[in-house]
């Protein structure tokens, strides 16, 4: 794999040249435990000096897996709902938060999310909603607040900062797997042209600039080609504009 760069360099040329800064943040889905991957992944994060905000299943999680972030600050544990069940009807898209059981019972579901990790890693998880498969119905959004969530992520450029009062929408803009397809990394050449499209829309102002820019993996699926695009993407973005963003704490 050894793609052709150059247009992501010369979009990042601009954003320099116009002394514009990228807010950049770094998502991963699905962790329960410590693995050889997940030792991959905060190792990368680390020598990037760019924290990964882990997305923590909450019903699967393991003791270990909060001894092992403990020693890690670049590990930063955010909510991926509670059990990462579907609940979704044959033929409807996958999701463990739409309407398919009671509001009630997904509110139920939330707040337990939200305890189990804090009975974890203590006051280090943020309070960040990460429904699974990034679907999640509007009734279930205006109660996170309630539950003491902040910001609720899911995928693509946000068309709002607060989706409900008190609750940031930062999203995922770029995942690297061709999920439907191969399931390895989709063509690094689409990636980058995708980069350069979704940068070029922040530049010229048709999208909110202001919302940190969210790279999304899955540590445990990774193989080698999208360990190595990510890698190279993340350093080229940081190299300049990128500035790390890191979901605040709970105050
Ligand atoms: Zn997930």
């Amino acid at each position: 794999m050894n793609p052709d760069w150059h247009p992501l360099d010369a979009e990042l040329d601009h954003w320099r040249a116009a002394g514009l800064s990228l807010p950049l943040w770094w998502r991963d889905d699905d962790a329960v435990a410590p693995t050889r991957q997940l030792d991959h992944l905060s190792d990368l994060a680390e020598n990037l000096n760019l924290p990964v905000h882990l997305a923590v299943i909450p019903r699967d999680a393991t003791g270990a897996l909060a001894e092992y972030a403990e020693g890690r600050p670049s590990l930063i544990p955010v909510v991926h709902g509670w059990a990462h069940t579907n609940h979704a009807l044959n033929g409807q898209k996958k999701a463990e938060f739409r309407l398919n059981r009671t509001l009630d019972e997904m509110v139920v579901d939330a707040q337990v999310g939200m305890a189990r990790l804090g009975a974890l890693f203590g006051d280090n998880v943020r309070p960040m909603f990460v429904p699974p498969w990034n679907r999640i119905a509007p009734e279930l959004i205006e109660q996170l607040p309630n539950l003491g969530y902040r910001i609720l992520s899911t995928a693509t450029p946000r068309k709002t900062r607060l989706v409900a009062s008190g609750l940031e929408q930062v999203n995922t803009h770029l995942d690297p797997i061709d999920w439907r397809g191969t399931r390895g990394l989709i063509s690094p050449e689409t990636l980058i042209a995708q980069t350069v499209e979704l940068l070029r829309n922040r530049r010229q102002g048709r999208t909110d600039n202001t919302e940190p820019f969210g790279v999304l993996t899955h540590h445990l699926v990774h193989d080698q080609d999208i360990w190595v695009f990510t890698e190279v993407l993340l350093r080229k973005l940081l190299r300049g504009p990128g500035t790390a963003w890191i979901a605040p704490k709970n105050k």
